[in-house]
């Protein structure tokens, strides 16, 4: 048997949505231009499927401070954070993530892959009981796997059926590690934390909020889901990322004082190379932004507002809430790879989610806003929605 020959199912499905035009997995975007928008071959287009949720990649501040620590410190710290890979620039950054939460410890990462891997496979070890919502990010389920911990899943943002989970635990409920996520990525709902903070204080148990959608998007002070829902006090482990709201690469977590240990017990921050300093200097030049100030919030929930709407009207299948992540609900991968390129054509570019990427087996065009487009953007984004409708 070839080497390859195990995958030649998924070469063949995949030719089927390449027989013309651009490819939809890994697009190129050739040129890049704003945060909204770029080139793909010779079409200027919007960018409306990125997670760049304040619009913060083109901050002249975090590029002038990202340029200094480059000429600075260099390109990269060719270590790890257990090694060589811990510049004072990476320490700075976790104690500003620390006080942005008021909370004593924050851990970074390389990516928020890897901050999800590291922590959440230290603490999902073989004996522990692991409880994630179904439709958990793949680093959360390759983290329980890496850990060798058991899951258990509950119903996607169905607290009773989280409930059943822990009622029929009996006595290990009170060591469950419950794991949500703030904003989730495809569906753009956000997780019924009140309730399972209401679980855990009458069963027990540990709450884990991966904030990579949410950070920076809700809040008073935009420290996520956690902040809006103001039960701080209740969830153990904030999880997230820097390469979203916060316009980087990068990841982290933070929590109480304990949390500290895990650096020493965490594969996945011991073995890879600790982000660059150009990148840690863009978030530390990001993060100041997102607690200054809420206008960038205000202008983002604005965008989601008008998008969500003026698709709405048209007629699509959208997910139940506004958000800055707006799935359009396709109903076949053909007719979504359709509309995708023929949005490509007018100049849009969103994410063609499929299977297993989209949940539930559904088709998405996921579209998102950020904080960086304007009014005519959104409304051109709408415009072209409503010609395929017409097409
Ligand atoms: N958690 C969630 C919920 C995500 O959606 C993602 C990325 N899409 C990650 C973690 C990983 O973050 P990163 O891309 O920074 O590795």
């Amino acid at each position: 048997m070839g080497l390859y020959d195990k995958f030649s199912r998924f070469v063949e499905e995949r030719q089927k949505f390449q027989v013309s035009g651009v490819n939809p997995f890994g697009t190129c975007i050739d040129e890049i231009y704003s945060a909204t928008e770029g080139r793909i071959g010779d079409k200027r287009i919007i960018l409306a499927g990125s997670n760049n949720y304040l619009g913060l990649t083109f901050d002249p501040e975090a590029i002038k401070e990202s340029q200094e620590a480059l000429r600075q410190q260099g390109t990269g710290t060719t270590g790890s954070r257990m090694a060589n890979g811990t510049f004072g620039s990476h320490l700075a950054l976790e104690q500003e993530i620390a006080a942005f939460f008021n909370l004593p410890t924050a851990i970074v990462f390389s990516t928020g892959y890897t901050a999800n891997l590291g922590i959440i496979s230290a603490l999902a070890t073989p004996d522990a009981v692991v409880i994630i919502d179904e439709d958990s990010h793949a680093s959360i389920y390759d983290a329980c796997a890496l850990g060798g911990a058991q899951i258990i899943r509950f119903r996607h943002n169905d607290a009773k059926d989280l409930e059943r989970r822990m009622q029929r635990l009996g006595e290990k409920a009170k060591d469950a590690i419950i794991i949500v996520e703030g904003i989730y990525s495809m569906l753009g709902d956000v997780a019924p934390l009140k309730e399972i903070v209401d679980i855990k204080r009458r069963y027990g148990g540990y709450i884990l909020v991966d904030e990579a959608h949410s950070f920076g998007v809700m809040g008073e002070k935009g420290r996520g889901l956690v902040e809006a829902l103001g039960v701080e006090d209740d969830v153990d482990i904030i999880l997230g990322t820097f390469s979203k709201s916060l316009a980087a690469i990068g990841g982290f977590a933070v929590g109480g004082k304990g949390l500290d240990v895990l650096r020493y017990c965490s594969r996945p921050y011991i073995f890879t190379a600790s982000p660059s300093p150009a990148s840690i200097a863009s978030v530390r030049a990001a993060l100041r932004q997102v607690g200054q100030s809420t206008a960038l919030r205000e202008k983002l929930w604005h965008n989601a507002h008008r998008l969500y709407n003026g698709l709405a009207e048209l007629g699509y299948k959208l997910g139940e809430r506004v958000s800055p992540v707006v799935p359009v609900m396709i109903e076949s991968k053909e007719v979504g790879l359709g509309m995708w390129r023929s949005l490509v054509d007018k100049g849009i570019y969103v994410n063609l989610v499929l299977p297993p990427a989209a949940p539930f087996g559904m088709t998405l065009l996921r579209c998102s806003v950020n904080a960086a487009h304007s009014d005519e953007q959104i409304d051109t984004i709408i415009r072209a929605f409503a010609e395929l409708k017409a097409e």
